[in-house]
């Protein structure tokens, strides 16, 4: 409904997820961190951008909205109603449908990353920011471990075959910390191995989907015996929920 999308690379591991609507010569972007690569992937085509969508306000999504706007100047820039972004031109809440084509895209809120922390989602794609990582998750900067939990819980509910558009690179570090949770769990081997492959050929990682990250995502796994037992022996006590499992792993993740 939304693919194929297309992965602009910026800094060192960001994607901008490009969607191109070539009948009508208009694209989408997702968290445009940077105007130079969005520029130089539609200029050539003569690509009308018409559409960004922002997750959360950090610079290393939002940074190229400023520039963006001026080359296009129609474009509408859509992000979520908390942002403290002030490029915005259409703010959103959860429930709230964005339209782009023919395609419909809902709107959840994910706070946890950020407070303002928005994942835009049909049955086919999800564009998820920095919350849900394959392998991983964001750090939780704004928000307390409880709510970050709810929003990867919210996430988890999705369809398993919805595939997983997150904002950077970080599969295979993320797959060795995985790995050192649940060093029995063969889905992670396989991952590892595909996540090589890859990243050799210098292709991303993504999209992941949700029926492989359930299978591996130490943070998408905290009711496991398995990742229970291990962040127990990590924090040096027993653990009451699947919350203080999250954060353990989390702050284990942190400090490594
Ligand atoms: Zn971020
Ligand atoms: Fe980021």
């Amino acid at each position: 409904m939304m693919e194929p999308l297309l992965a602009i690379s910026a800094f060192n591991d960001n994607y901008i997820w490009t969607y191109i609507d070539k009948i009508k010569k208009q694209a989408l972007v997702v968290d445009p961190g940077d105007a130079g690569p969005v520029i130089a992937a539609l200029e050539d085509s003569e690509i009308d951008l018409t559409t960004i969508l922002l997750t959360h306000h950090h610079k290393d999504h939002s940074g190229g909205i400023k520039e963006l706007k001026k080359r296009w100047n129609a474009v509408t820039v859509i992000g979520s109603a908390n942002s403290p972004c002030h490029d915005l031109t259409q703010r959103v809440s959860e429930g709230d449908k964005i339209s782009f084509g023919p395609s419909t895209l809902h709107v959840l809120e994910i706070p946890g990353h950020t407070l303002d922390h928005i994942a835009f989602y049909n049955n086919a794609v999800l564009f998820c920011g920095d919350t849900l990582f394959s392998a991983g998750c964001g750090k939780v900067f704004e928000g307390t471990y409880d709510q970050m939990y709810q929003s990867l819980i919210k996430l988890a509910l999705l369809p398993d075959d919805i595939k997983i558009y997150c904002g950077h690179e970080y599969t295979l570090a993320n797959l060795q910390f995985a790995k050192k949770v649940e060093p029995q769990n063969s889905a992670i081997e396989e991952r590892i191995s595909f996540a090589n492959q890859m990243r050799k050929n210098n292709l991303p990682t993504l999209p992941s989907t949700l029926y492989l990250e359930k299978q591996m995502n130490p943070f998408l796994r905290c009711s496991i015996a398995t990742v229970i037992d291990s962040a127990e022996k990590q924090a040096g006590k027993k653990l009451k929920s699947p919350v203080e499992v999250f954060a353990c792993l989390r702050e284990w993740k942190n400090n490594q």
